[in-house]
């Protein structure tokens, strides 16, 4: 079955343009006034999100900060489930956001998040989620919380979301793969054991924060490692900083390996004949 990913978001926690910087890359992105468009669109970067859309199903990994803006512009009119990789802001915020598109949906949205990124939104959301005193109009979802034992799956509308497990400085944190796909946001590494998962992609998408190291962050060089060691057929790199002009990093990529950029939209089979491995 075919199934479209469409990135809403491929910025860092900070967004591109970050406040404040007026580098090359934040000028870039931004028209210059009403009759002057953005030298380089591309290098506006939204926090990170993607949404994996088939027959009329729409799945979101993640809702941050810039999730209302993202649902805008991608003409988003339905949410069947969220999957969440962790806490941080830039991937949970936007959870609000969802309260409109939950509203018809009595059972309420599924949620999926690991435990501690599920103490998390409740923390944050609590009061959403309290059984007292609960606000009226809170977003009608029901929080599910995966467990953390290898080959955690979610069945969802005939397709499956397995979770891989992926370093981010010293937590660990969730990836999924559905499909030939997988999405890695927010990785410094990917432990050994999460390899086998990854075996046989069409499309990686994988964390590449900027060009220097970082502690918590897969950086260019790394990321392109990462890539050669799991060989998919291609991959997609996100999460990305103003480090990373689009079309001057692009020229120097191996042509498999490409920046996304918002709104930019993959078909894939998220149902392949071969599952991956358990
Ligand atoms: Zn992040
Ligand atoms: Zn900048
Ligand atoms: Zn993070």
């Amino acid at each position: 079955m075919q199934a479209t990913l469409t990135f809403l978001g491929s910025g860092t926690s900070m967004g591109v343009p970050t406040l404040g910087c007026a580098c090359e890359v934040c000028a870039s992105a931004v028209p210059r006034d009403a009759e002057t468009p953005a030298a380089s669109p591309r290098n506006r970067r939204t926090r990170p999100s993607v949404l994996v859309a088939w027959e009329d199903r729409n799945v979101v990994i993640d809702t941050g900060p810039d999730f209302h803006a993202q649902a805008i512009r991608e003409g988003l009119r339905r949410v069947d489930a969220v999957l969440y990789t962790h806490g941080h802001a830039d991937h949970v915020l936007g959870m609000d956001d969802l309260r409109p598109l939950t509203f018809h949906q009595p059972a309420g949205v599924p949620l999926y998040a690991d435990e501690p990124t599920a103490d998390t939104i409740e923390r944050i959301f609590d009061y959403t989620f309290r059984t007292e005193n609960r606000y009226a109009t809170s977003a009608r979802v029901a929080l599910n919380r995966l467990p953390s034992t290898p080959g955690t799956q979610i069945e969802l509308f005939g397709a499956s979301f397995q979770r891989v497990p992926v370093t981010h400085g010293r937590e660990t944190i969730t990836g999924y793969r559905f499909g030939s796909a997988a999405y890695l946001t927010d990785i410094s590494d990917i432990p050994d054991e999460s390899l086998p998962l990854l075996a046989g992609l069409d499309v990686l998408i994988l964390d590449a924060l900027r060009r220097q190291p970082h502690p918590t962050h897969s950086n260019l060089e790394n990321s392109i490692k990462l890539v050669e060691r799991i060989q998919p057929r291609r991959a997609f790199f996100t999460h990305m900083s103003h480090d990373l002009d689009h079309d001057a990093t692009n020229a120097v990529l191996p042509p498999h390996i490409r920046l996304a950029y918002d709104g930019l939209q993959l078909t894939f089979d998220i149902t392949p004949e071969t599952p991956p491995a358990q």
